[in-house]
């Protein structure tokens, strides 16, 4: 058997260093459990960054996908094909939208929100294509394609990667006064994630989604929400926006939507915006294939239980509970809402990195983000003992660093 260390180093030898895992080589996995090729478990309270929110394997998703791969999985949108419309009437009655403009990875879901709003603020505003601007929030991530990293203020997915796209405003996340300030008549779209997942699950303030929302439809611009990593059913609701109540012109959808088995993308909207586009003007071979859509058509009847919504909510209240009582024991603050917690460690202890290795030899596998922050999102099928287990051991873990 070849072992992970020397799985690690032919890794390390023939791929680009663009990502810097953890030392753990994952072979196999169920539910919220993963098993590396040693055949150690973890508990994994990442989720593929949100994408495993059903698990691993689930069930109805793995069926979906094997039914289909026994039929049918590539047509091109050359071609109808019989899951396409189940899986756009699926997600508009989900999204409460008329049309669905499929895609496969969130970065690509955005870039078509934007190409849409700009080419609606030219046909419905006469704003010119070349004038227009979208205002985006400092900390943003929405993606690593050419345009999107030229609105980031991540020093590492931004520097050096010019020359950048223009026609976007940074203001700062959580103030609907900056965004006020920023509009001019040439804004086609205010672009925000409801909770900046990977700037450490910032949350905003109460009212900030509404104030956004009625500032846009006051202006008459497009309010997209990058539900990317927020959305179906991660913070306990179907989308981010809905604990405000808001429904934005236009949900970007990705991550979960492919049930952890492929990349599914996509962004819904009215048929007065997304109505715009003609055939032609935008697409993706792989957009809406047969096996993507049979199973996003399986996440899609998942959340229309409401189970996993009503599961992460609750779980969330335990996770919070139990991370909140760290606070003073190595932990600054914690955020997030459902089952999605961003946890400052005090950078006095140790920093993530410190912290998630210190976790992975405990058998909990979790995402350290900017310098000492830990982000903790397991999937929504994690168990309550298995969850409050999780926690015990970030706290051994803290507790070992706090008097090593
Ligand atoms: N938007 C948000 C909010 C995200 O969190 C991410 C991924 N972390 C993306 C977009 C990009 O998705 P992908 O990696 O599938 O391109």
């Amino acid at each position: 058997m070849t072992t992970s260390a020397e799985l690690i180093e032919m890794s390390e030898r023939r791929s680009a260093h663009n990502y810097h895992p953890l030392p753990v080589v994952i072979h196999e996995a169920h539910g919220a459990w993963v098993t590396d090729v040693e055949g150690k478990r973890y508990l994994d309270c990442l989720s593929g960054y949100s994408s495993l929110n059903f698990g691993h394997g689930h069930p109805k998703i793995i069926e979906a996908a094997r039914d289909q791969l026994d039929n049918l999985t590539l047509t091109s949108r050359a071609f109808y094909h019989d899951q396409f419309a189940q899986f756009c009437a699926g997600l508009g009655d989900l999204t409460g939208k008329d049309l669905i403009l499929p895609m496969n990875t969130g970065a690509e879901a955005v870039e078509t929100a934007i190409k849409v709003a700009r080419k609606w603020g030219y046909e419905v505003k006469g704003v010119e294509p070349d004038q227009a601007n979208i205002i985006v929030m400092e900390g943003n991530f929405h993606g690593r394609t050419t345009t999107i990293v030229s609105f980031s203020t991540d020093p590492e997915a931004h520097d050096n990667f010019g020359p950048y796209t223009p026609g976007f405003r940074l203001v700062p996340y959580g103030s609907a006064e900056a965004i006020r300030q920023a509009v001019d008549p040439n804004t086609v779209a205010v672009l925000v994630e409801p909770i900046q997942g990977e700037a450490g699950v910032l949350v905003p303030p109460d009212g900030y989604l509404s104030e956004i929302r009625e500032l846009c439809t006051a202006q008459g611009i497009l309010m997209i929400a990058d539900e990317v990593q927020s959305g179906l059913g991660r913070t306990g609701q179907t989308f981010a926006c809905d604990y405000e109540g808001v429904v934005p012109d236009i949900y970007v959808l990705g991550k979960a939507l492919g049930g952890g088995v492929v990349p599914v993308s996509a962004i819904a909207a009215n048929r007065d915006v997304l109505g715009i586009i003609q055939p032609g003007q935008h697409g993706s071979t792989f957009g809406g294939n047969p096996l993507a859509c049979a199973v996003g058509i399986a996440v899609i009847e998942l959340l229309n239980t409401g189970e996993f919504q009503a599961r992460a909510a609750k779980l969330g209240e335990v996770l919070h509970a139990r991370l909140r009582e760290l606070i003073g024991k190595g932990v600054v603050e914690v955020r997030g809402r459902g089952l999605w917690a961003g946890v400052d460690i005090d950078p006095e202890l140790a920093t993530g990195r410190e912290v998630s290795k210190a976790l992975m030899a405990r058998s909990v596998l979790a995402k350290d983000t900017h310098g000492s922050t830990i982000r903790l999102a397991p999937p929504i099928v994690v168990s309550e003992e298995d969850l409050v287990w999780a926690v015990n051991q970030l706290a051994d873990a803290l507790y070992e660093l706090n008097t090593a």
